[in-house]
């Protein structure tokens, strides 16, 4: 069953109210698993919405309209879509009577248009409003169907969710799209798309890749029956996991800092960080989530060579000898932070984020990061390149600087 939307409203083509009631009927639709291949929005203009309609029943079996429902002269939905298909506008009592009586138990007076919300197309069915004097209106119309909602949305989701979409539920069956989310980091977008290529061409489940700065997105979906779907999901994360392995780190809303969180607190360990060119992003992230304090004992931001030295405990000849930006620097951090701290974890990072300071030796986007354990000390260098910018560089090095800790953390 294919679907089309269309906004009224001259407010909405002139972008001084966000058309938030499309997205929010294309949402449930989805849900549904009715499909909407497209979506209008038209002025408050007799004509137009005449012209809007025709183009959807021409090409959808259900037409959901929303806005121009009211009592004031630009309020034309209802008229126009009775003109559209030749059918008369008939004054319905029972509409009358509920604006009788909502004016009544508020106490006051209807101006006499607030009637012409009684005035339905010939043969229509009314839709009930409980949260607003305009009713809706459901047509069946030669194989077309068509609900016309208020533009309130508070009255429009009432509707939606009492009438609507119980009425095309019964038309789909038990159909539903699911969509689960697998979140990759530790590798580039393209090199990930390599190594699934064959499975993004398959369906049931679909899988689309969505690149984010650090991290790629796997989002899979699945329509049919709810049992149907969930195993499709089920293979198709299978399928992906064994691709990529530990490269997948989390699903649907899981943050990369949550899952290093939770490996923490089940392996019982604390952590420190030590961090220059990122700022202090990485202690940030990791004392984002509530409850941080159980793992979490401090981050010093040691940006000078003094602060590297007095405020985590670097030895200077370190820091002479191989320069701030390096892999003894790195380690040296990790290192001492996790002795002054009692952390059972030290991560450093040392790196270029730029735009100047970089060399041939160490171009801007050298990062080095190091882990200091009970196991004992590592580090990684990693070049993100120039052309990320400053705060990409950032980015991606507190991005790697957690996934390093996850790996260490799961692996181990
Ligand atoms: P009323 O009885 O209040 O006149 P109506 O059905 O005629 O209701 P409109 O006049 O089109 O609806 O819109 C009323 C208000 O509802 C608008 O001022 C706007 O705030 C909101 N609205 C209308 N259409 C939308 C939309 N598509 N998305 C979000 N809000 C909307
Ligand atoms: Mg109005």
């Amino acid at each position: 069953m294919r679907a089309e939307i269309i906004s009224v409203g001259t407010e909405l083509l002139l972008g001084q109210i966000v058309d938030t009631n499309a997205a929010y009927l294309a949402q449930r639709l989805a849900e549904i698993g009715v499909d909407v291949h497209f979506k209008q929005t038209v002025g408050d203009n007799a004509t137009r919405v005449e012209e809007a309609l025709r183009l959807a029943m021409s090409r959808a079996d259900v037409v959901l309209m929303t806005g121009g429902l009211g009592p004031t002269e630009d309020d034309l939905t209802v008229a126009a879509v009775a003109a559209t298909l030749g059918l008369e506008l008939v004054y319905d009592e029972t509409v009358a009577d509920h604006i009788r009586r909502f004016f009544e138990t508020r106490g006051r007076v209807p101006s006499s248009t607030v009637y012409k919300q009684a005035l339905v197309p010939r043969g229509a069915h009314v839709i009930p409003n409980d949260r607003g004097t305009a009713p809706g209106v459901h047509i069946e119309h030669r194989g077309r169907t068509i609900f016309i909602m208020p533009g309130v949305p508070y009255e429009m989701k009432g509707m939606m969710e009492n009438y609507v979409l119980p009425a095309l539920r019964d038309r789909t069956g038990l159909t539903v799209i699911r969509s689960r989310v697998l979140r990759i980091t530790g590798e580039g977008e393209s090199a990930i798309e390599e190594r699934i290529k064959d499975l993004l061409q398959q369906t049931e489940p679909t899988i689309a890749p969505y690149a984010k700065l650090g991290e790629v997105h796997l989002r899979l979906t699945a329509k049919g029956a709810p049992e149907e779907v969930d195993a499709a999901l089920a293979r198709g994360e299978a399928q992906v996991r064994e691709r990529l392995g530990d490269l997948v780190y989390g699903i649907d809303e899981q943050t990369l800092e949550e899952v290093v969180a939770q490996a923490l607190i089940a392996k019982n360990l604390t952590l420190a960080v030590a961090e220059s060119c990122t700022g202090g992003l990485i202690s940030y992230r990791l004392t984002n989530i509530p409850g941080s304090s159980t793992y979490f004992l401090e981050g010093v931001v040691a940006y000078s060579n003094e602060a590297k030295i007095r405020d985590v405990g670097v030895d200077p000849t370190l820091i002479a000898t191989h320069g701030a930006v390096s892999a003894e620097v790195a380690e040296a951090m990790a290192g001492a932070i996790r002795r002054r701290s009692g952390a059972a974890v030290g991560l450093g990072v040392t790196g270029i984020a730029g735009p100047a300071g970089g060399n041939p030796d160490k171009p801007v986007g050298l990062v080095y990061l190091a882990l200091a354990g009970a196991g004992g000390t590592m580090h990684r260098r990693l070049t993100f390149g120039a052309e990320a910018g400053r705060q990409g560089i950032r980015v991606l090095a507190a991005q790697a600087g957690l996934n390093l800790l996850r790996l260490h953390l799961t692996r181990a």
